[in-house]
């Protein structure tokens, strides 16, 4: 068990990795104590010998709190949305999209070839990731800009694109699923992360829109920006979410349309927060 001394420090549970040492029981175990502390289980795929849909069915048993989940394009504003709405009901926030950020930075840093499948996928897995106030942290180091970077853009939608990566990630993405509640954004979010969830929104606005958002965000903190250049990269990025094979990006049947182009985020949120009352309503009776 790795940072071992760390999680029982003072008699008390505290955040720690748990190495399993392609032991199913190690996966299996801990994963119980993950009720009452933030663990990290290391490799959970190890349970496939003998048990391999043990953290789906975990999570079956485990995932009482409500989840909305949120998706839809490269700058639609879902992650401030869905931030906004985990704010405004109490509810813990997942940045999915982050997570995939982090394991392409955690290659690159490792000197991994993004194309790499099964070396990314353990890096996935290994993540030391922690999400602190609004700050992500790294092996103990603030990245909330290196994530977003260019370069660390393309490189997570290159291994999001690879399937024992995302497996690598599900487990803990779900680990964040307690009490009161979570707003998670992401592609697959509703469909396979949180399948249960009370409330899928597919949240997206025109590319123009889009593009006219983000330029202005640019202009706004310094940064020089070319509208039509940011255009065609919207437009390059959607048509390569949506053609690709795994995890595409589209509308599920059950995600509600939140079409934001002629809204404001104020207007979008409370759209988001009159469904959750709505689907709460619907479930108490
Ligand atoms: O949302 P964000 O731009 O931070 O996502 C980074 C990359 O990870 C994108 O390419 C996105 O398609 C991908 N992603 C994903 N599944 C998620 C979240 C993000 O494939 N649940």
């Amino acid at each position: 068990m790795s940072e071992g001394r760390e999680a029982f420090a003072g008699g008390a549970l505290r955040s720690a990795a748990i190495d399993t040492y392609d032991d199913h029981r190690m996966a299996m175990c801990f994963s119980l104590a993950a009720f009452g502390t933030p663990l990290r289980i290391n490799d959970p795929n190890c349970v496939a010998k003998t048990f391999p849909d043990y953290f789906a069915r975990f999570a079956a048993v485990t995932q009482a709190a409500p989840v909305i989940a949120i998706d839809g394009p490269s700058a639609s504003g879902k992650g401030t949305v869905a931030a906004r709405v985990a704010a405004a009901l109490g509810y813990a926030y997942l940045d999915s999209g982050a997570l995939y950020r982090l394991t392409a930075l955690a290659a690159r840093d490792a000197g991994v070839d993004w194309a790499n499948e099964a070396a990314v996928a353990a890096i996935a897995a290994q993540l030391d990731v922690q999400f602190l106030e609004g700050d992500v942290y790294l092996q103990g180091v603030t990245v909330n800009e290196a994530i977003r970077s260019e370069e660390i853009s393309a490189g997570s939608s290159q291994v999001a694109a690879l399937p024992a990566v995302r497996e690598a990630l599900l487990f803990r993405q779900r680990a964040f699923n307690a009490a009161p509640g979570l707003v998670g954004d992401g592609r697959d979010m509703g469909s396979v992360v949180f399948p249960q969830a009370a409330l899928k929104i597919f949240l997206t606005a025109t590319a123009e829109a889009r593009a006219e958002r983000r330029y202005k965000q640019l202009i706004e903190k310094g940064f020089s920006a070319n509208l039509p250049r940011l255009l065609l990269d919207l437009q390059q990025r959607d048509a390569r979410d949506s053609g690709r094979s795994v995890a595409p990006l589209r509308q599920e049947a059950d995600a509600r349309l939140l079409d934001t182009t002629d809204m404001t985020i104020e207007a979008a949120v409370n759209q988001v927060l009159q469904w959750h009352r709505e689907a709460n309503k619907t479930a108490s009776r």
